[in-house]
């Protein structure tokens, strides 16, 4: 084993773990200045419809989560060097008990439960002290547990023999096993997406078919237009556990499946809702679901493939403080190491997501007119407390959608457009 790349693997992923964080922090306190220098007013754009109350609490929810991140990001900093320079991940394969197959599965589900435990506090703290202050937490804490041990059990029922499967086409076939794994994960995905609304979704929640007649009449039209068809419509309770909105579509081809939160449905009005869809249409129609799912298929190949040549690199491993040359510790390497260095791409991401919004605002804007879906967006902002500013840096690099200001600005010029077309 050449002991001088090790090394230098070391310094680079200690690198990583350092400067992953405080980029990550730095980002993090100057959107927290941008939020905190704009408190006292309202920007112009939207005086007539964000109270200067309104806005304060936006800016002091965004900011309660911003501090709340920052500590965690300190934490999560933390875990990775005990993890690996302190050889934590090390210390508790050694410590396992079993052989072969099962030491490896034993090994991961250990580590899965103890990094789950160790999120706990946070997700108790996030829950029932910052979304409870801003009035947001409706979930009760036999709800928190339960959802949390339903979880756990969905999540080794299903987990438990794909990683079976693919540790023992790694013990069987060490040249292929790579390709295996990922036409079984990739078949498993695409089968989630048929399983999940039907028999997962409702172990947490309960959904009910849309029977307001208005709504359902406007939105089958604008399925119809779009050239789908509106198979299943429903609402779900999501006003249970938090008061914050959404809607989502699922389904493959021509007939989808589309959700409203509740919280949503009785947040805005009808036009409103139908600006909505029409926008989660417009990324139907435009084909930005299909795109992304091409992109996580290749992306989850070149990984695979990754893993498959690396597999047999013992500097991989010992690169990033681990000794135990196993499939269970190639595949935490993979989860817990690897993001790190994949970590730099989220602003082309976030970029070509903020793209696909502006044309599907543009997709909506021609059905709905513009009008709705600036009311609803704004209605939204204000039921969720999401800040309307924010610093450009932080936007740039994270934001999956559109700042505010951008959004709303863009489908007035577009209003503009619609009434020179008319007249
Ligand atoms: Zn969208």
């Amino acid at each position: 084993m050449e002991i001088i790349l090790v090394y230098y693997g070391q310094v680079i992923f200690l690198s990583f773990i350092v400067i992953n964080h405080l980029a990550e922090i730095y980002l993090s306190r100057r959107q927290l200045q941008t939020l905190t220098a704009g408190r006292d007013a309202v920007p112009t754009e939207f005086a007539s419809v964000l109270s200067l109350a309104d806005h304060q609490k936006a800016i002091a929810y965004g900011s309660a989560r911003l501090n709340l991140s920052q500590l965690r990001l300190v934490w999560d900093a933390i875990l990775m060097f005990y993890w690996f320079p302190f050889r934590g991940l090390e210390k508790l394969y050694l410590a396992l008990p079993g052989e072969g197959l099962h030491k490896e599965v034993i090994f991961l589900l250990s580590l899965t439960l103890i990094q789950m435990l160790l999120s706990l506090p946070w997700g108790l703290y996030s829950t029932f002290v910052l979304e409870e202050k801003f009035g947001f937490n409706r979930t009760t804490w036999k709800m928190f547990f339960v959802d949390r041990v339903k979880g756990l059990v969905l999540a080794a029922l299903i987990g438990i023999p794909l990683l079976y499967a693919i540790l023992a086409f790694f013990t069987f076939f060490p040249k292929t096993w790579w390709i295996f794994s990922f036409f079984l994960l990739t078949a498993f995905q695409f089968a989630m997406v048929w399983v999940y609304p039907r028999w997962i979704a409702p172990l947490f929640n309960k959904f009910r078919p849309l029977e307001e007649v208005e709504l359902k009449t406007g939105i089958e039209k604008l399925v119809t237009s779009a050239g789908f068809v509106a198979k299943e419509v429903y609402v779900m309770d999501a006003s249970k556990r938090s008061s914050h909105g959404n809607a989502y579509f699922t389904g493959f081809g021509k007939s989808k499946r589309i959700v409203f939160f509740d919280t949503l449905l009785s947040t805005l009005s009808p036009g409103e809702v139908f600006s909505i869809l029409a926008h989660e249409l417009g990324h139907l129609k435009l084909k930005h679901i299909p795109k992304s799912l091409i992109t996580s298929v290749i992306l989850s190949f070149l990984g695979f493939a990754l893993m498959g040549y690396l597999a047999q690199k013992p500097e991989f491993y010992a690169a990033h403080f681990v000794r135990v040359y196993s499939p269970g510790a190639l595949l935490v390497l993979f989860s817990l190491a690897v993001p790190l260095y994949t970590f730099w791409s989220t602003p082309v991401s976030s970029w070509i997501s903020r793209k696909r919004e502006f044309e599907a605002d543009a997709y909506a804007a021609g059905e709905t007119g513009p009008e709705g879906l600036i009311s609803g967006l704004l209605k939204l902002y204000k039921e969720n407390a999401s800040p309307v500013i924010t610093d450009k840096v932080y936007s740039a690099f994270y934001h999956s959608h559109p700042p505010a200001l951008e959004r709303v600005k863009r489908l007035r010029t577009l209003e503009g457009k619609t009434s020179q077309g008319l007249t």
